[in-house]
């Protein structure tokens, strides 16, 4: 192959391997994203978890200390009842307090017996929520760090890529890294022939052109896009 075409090919390599490497690094951007908002997402669910059985433990608490008033209610009314002395209405009224707040004694006692049951319940169950929320923390931790690893090492790679390219870049005739320049924004400058077609922009070349890229003597464009053409072996 002639010089300048081989330089402009080693030039096109390392061009397609740097778009390769931009493209695993947008990958891996993306990949972070997604492993952040997942991250995200598992705390947002736990903080709902454990504000849910804070719930039901203040429910049980509340339950608990309207069982306390009301008894103290009922001892008061009680005390009343016996040592004082009291107009007949003040007395009635007392008295059908009592007989109320003893039957509403017995729900609430209930109530908060079942509360504070399913608040111990609840509680046993957060423990394995919580492992298992750590567990799924741990492993979105670990596949961060991973992805992490991997852009460390690709921003590497890319860094040499690039050096690389522009020692070739460097390497290739001014008139032809003009050329390749302006094609470059467009994909790749330099093709093969495909079945006596461009290999860029896939029309028709000239039987002319067609023998020049053959013959290998110069370096030769397609007439329609400007790429520069090889035979492929
Ligand atoms: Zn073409």
């Amino acid at each position: 192959m002639n010089d300048a075409l081989s330089r402009l090919r080693k030039l096109a390599e390392a061009d397609a391997l740097l778009r390769k490497l931009e493209g695993r690094l947008a990958d891996l951007h993306r990949e972070e994203e997604h492993l952040r908002a997942r991250l995200a997402a598992e705390d947002e669910a736990w903080a709902r978890r454990q504000e849910a059985h804070r719930a039901l433990r203040r429910a049980a608490t509340d339950r608990s200390a309207e069982v306390d008033d009301t008894d103290a209610k009922i001892r008061l009314y009680s005390r009343k009842l016996e040592h004082d002395i009291l107009p007949y209405k003040e007395m009635e009224y007392l008295r059908e307090q009592v007989t109320f707040l003893r039957a509403r004694l017995d729900e609430l006692t209930e109530e908060a017996l079942r509360l504070m049951a399913e608040a111990e319940e609840d509680e046993r169950r957060l423990q394995l929520d919580r492992e298992e929320h750590l567990a799924r923390r741990r492993k979105l931790e670990e596949e961060l760090s991973a992805v992490a690893r991997r852009r460390e090492e690709t921003l590497g790679e890319r860094a040499e890529a690039r050096t690389r390219r522009e020692a070739l870049h460097g390497d290739v005739p001014p008139h032809l890294r003009a050329a390749y320049d302006r094609l470059l924004s467009a994909g790749n400058p330099v093709v093969p022939v495909q079945g006596g077609s461009c290999g860029g922009c896939h029309l028709r070349l000239a039987e002319t052109t067609l023998e020049k890229v053959k013959a290998d003597r110069e370096v030769v464009t397609c007439e329609h896009c400007s790429r520069f053409l090889y035979w492929p072996s």
